[in-house]
């Protein structure tokens, strides 16, 4: 293996330190989470971003729901949360259950509190330069390329994948560091012509090994954000060969996914002093 390891986890406990100093100045913040149903996965990631937050000191609410939870139920407890003035910041675990609209529910969480920033006016604000509340997996991409001083300005980045939790925001993140951004999705032709260009090469797709080591430019940067459970275990969006190829690449696990959370505290921590100072 050629390439450096771009590692989270030292990163996100320096991080997950950080924020629970922050929590001590702010003199408690408080976070709240809703979880409809009983998909297994999702209960587990419930449980890790509670594990994180009461380490760092976050006064952390765990609401779980039944699956027959309607969607004004669901949007009555979200009003709810809005209006309590303990609760800093607000999410709604995904998926939700198929009778419930997650655009109604992204609507309905106060931005402010959008711990997530899935809320369309969070959106809106990084799509025009301003990124305020951003989904947590992009930020924390973008914090590990800084910490390995990855140089973007000028450089070509290419993201695959164009979902709204991380391709999307990862593109607009590495477009205002003035890189030179490419998007690619299930429709691109000719994935590795684009690939293959790619000084920085950000992977969401959710499809083991989807790019390959022959997909990948010598002395590029690889962030790997795939989590496939196989049979093999978890393996990630690139075949790990591409470390004889990259300079830099992200494990699998242990790169992308740790930041997730440790990013996921810094919002709530970003969430209260905007709420608190008024500033949102
Ligand atoms: P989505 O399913 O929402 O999006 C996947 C994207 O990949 C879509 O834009 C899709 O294109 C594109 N795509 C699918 N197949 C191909 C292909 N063959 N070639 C190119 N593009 C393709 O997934 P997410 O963005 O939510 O997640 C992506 C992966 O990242 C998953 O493995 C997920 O588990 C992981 N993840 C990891 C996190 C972490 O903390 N490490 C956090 C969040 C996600 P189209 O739009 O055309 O359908």
């Amino acid at each position: 293996m050629a390439a450096t390891l771009m590692e989270g986890r030292p990163l996100a406990e320096r991080i997950r330190g950080e924020v629970a100093a922050e929590v001590v100045g702010l003199g408690g913040i408080g976070l709240a989470t809703v979880l409809v149903g009983d998909d297994p996965a999702s209960e587990i990631y419930i449980g890790r971003k509670h594990e994180a937050a009461a380490a760092a000191g976050i006064d952390a609410r765990d609401v779980r729901l039944p699956p027959s939870t309607t969607e004004d139920e669901l949007l009555r407890l979200v009003g709810e949360l809005n209006a309590d003035d303990a609760v800093d910041a607000l999410l709604v675990q995904l998926p939700l259950p198929a009778h419930i609209d997650p655009d109604r529910l992204a609507r309905a969480v106060d931005p402010a509190k959008d711990v997530d920033g899935f809320h369309p006016e969070n959106a809106g604000e990084l799509y025009l330069g301003r990124p305020r509340l951003v989904p947590a997996t992009a930020v924390g991409i973008m914090a590990l390329l800084a910490e390995h001083r990855i140089l973007l300005t000028g450089a070509r980045a290419v993201v695959v994948g164009r979902s709204a939790i991380v391709g999307k925001p990862v593109a607009h993140l590495l477009l205002q560091a003035n890189a030179t951004v490419t998007v690619c999705h299930s429709r691109t032709e000719d994935l590795a012509r684009h690939t293959l260009d790619a000084d920085v090469l950000v992977v969401a797709v959710g499809d083991a090994e989807v790019v390959t080591a022959d997909m990948v430019k010598t002395g590029s940067v690889v962030v790997d954000v795939g989590m496939n459970r196989t049979e093999n275990g978890l393996v990630g969006d690139v075949d790990p060969d591409a470390a004889d190829v990259a300079a830099f690449i992200t494990p699998v696990p242990g790169g992308v996914g740790p930041m997730t959370i440790a990013c996921l505290l810094q919002n709530a921590v970003r969430c209260a002093r905007l709420r608190r100072s008024g500033t949102y």
